[in-house]
């Protein structure tokens, strides 16, 4: 059995998780929560680096009362986040990750957050081979693999989705994360106020709907719940328009939905349905796994490592605008 020890913090959630090739040993975290406001990139890196030996120890923990005769030396790699994301973030986590290979002598493995997302949703849906629809607060973007890597077929051009709900609940006096509170607001309206929808080829624009969102609300103040539920309406459909494209496109019938966004109900009602249309599979894994967490680092270090990929010290320095694309997929067979 080969166990890997992953440590996610990318954004504001700090996530440790032990894996092994059958299951889930393991898992603890701990989030930032921001008094006002927005994610503070250095106040949610001060809160990793003060949090981070207690979720380790407590995950570590886990393992062994799981794991009859568990121990630390059982751990065969450490695999951490090594971008996008945040920057003062990305390097507290990598730091931590460095110190422990260094110690257990054991091998570090930087993982590519984007692609651990599609690798755990596989994983758990057994999903083949999907067209993957990634939507988080940071990303938002259609991939497909092909020939090696992770391919983007579209992304958003602006901000990613979930920003673009985040920042819109901020207009309305709710806390991060605002998704799930513009999803409960949404839930009580079907009246449909105007917004902009930008789709450009294969590319997105959501920034343009945040704006207009907060102009409806100067316009019509009692009338929240509506624009509610028109941004999403607005924001889904733009989403499932690319990806039904992407899907016709590549002459696959499965979809696999990742990233935080993928919790909200109308999202994945609006794609399953589409994927219906056309005689295809919707996959979604449960929200643990849709989330930021430690265990898809550590599953995707588990595959990498079990290619023979690990990160040399010199190249472990954090990628804040890491992409899928750049990273050679060795671990799939080609389809
Ligand atoms: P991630 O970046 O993958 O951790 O996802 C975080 C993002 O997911 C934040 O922008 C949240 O507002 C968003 N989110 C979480 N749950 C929901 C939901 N039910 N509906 C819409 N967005 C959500
Ligand atoms: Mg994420």
């Amino acid at each position: 059995m080969t166990v890997i020890l992953g440590l996610e913090g990318t954004a504001w959630n700090l996530s440790a998780a032990l894996v092994s090739e059958e299951r889930v040993l393991s898992e603890m975290e701990s989030t930032y929560e921001p008094k006002y406001g927005g994610i503070h990139p250095r106040e949610a890196a001060q809160h990793h680096a003060a949090e981070l030996k207690e979720v380790v120890s407590r995950a570590l923990k886990g393992a062994e009362e799981k794991e009859a005769g568990f121990s630390l030396q059982d751990i065969d790699a450490i695999a951490f986040s090594q971008g996008p994301g945040m920057g003062p973030c990305l390097r507290t986590v990598a730091t931590a990750a460095r110190a422990l290979a260094l110690s257990l002598k054991i091998p570090l493995i930087g993982v590519n957050h984007c692609i651990a997302h599609i690798e755990i949703g596989r994983w758990r849906c057994g999903a083949k081979d999907p067209v993957v629809l990634y939507v988080s607060g940071a990303n938002s973007q259609v991939l497909a693999y092909r020939a090696g890597r992770y391919r983007v077929l579209g992304e958003t051009l602006d901000i990613g989705i979930g920003n673009a709900l985040d920042k819109f609940a901020r207009y309305l006096g709710l806390s991060h994360p605002g998704g799930p509170k513009i999803e409960e607001r949404a839930s009580r309206s079907t009246t449909y106020l105007h917004m902009p929808y930008v789709v450009k080829g294969m590319d997105l624009s959501f920034s343009g709907l945040t704006t207009a969102a907060k102009e409806a609300i100067e316009a019509h103040p009692d009338e929240q719940d509506a624009v509610c539920y028109s941004f999403q309406e607005t924001a889904f459909a733009m989403l499932t328009e690319v990806t039904e494209r992407a899907m016709a496109h590549c002459g696959n019938d499965e979809l696999l939905l990742a990233g935080g966004v993928g919790a909200n109900r109308r999202l994945q009602q609006m794609l399953r349905t589409m994927c219906e249309d056309r005689s295809g599979t919707f996959y979604v894994p449960e929200n643990r796994f849709l989330k930021d967490n430690g265990s898809m680092i550590a599953y995707l270090g588990l595959l990498m490592l079990k290619s023979g990929v690990t990160t040399p010290l010199e190249l472990s320095r954090v990628k804040p605008n890491y992409r899928p694309d750049e990273v050679e997929v060795t671990w799939r067979p080609e389809p």
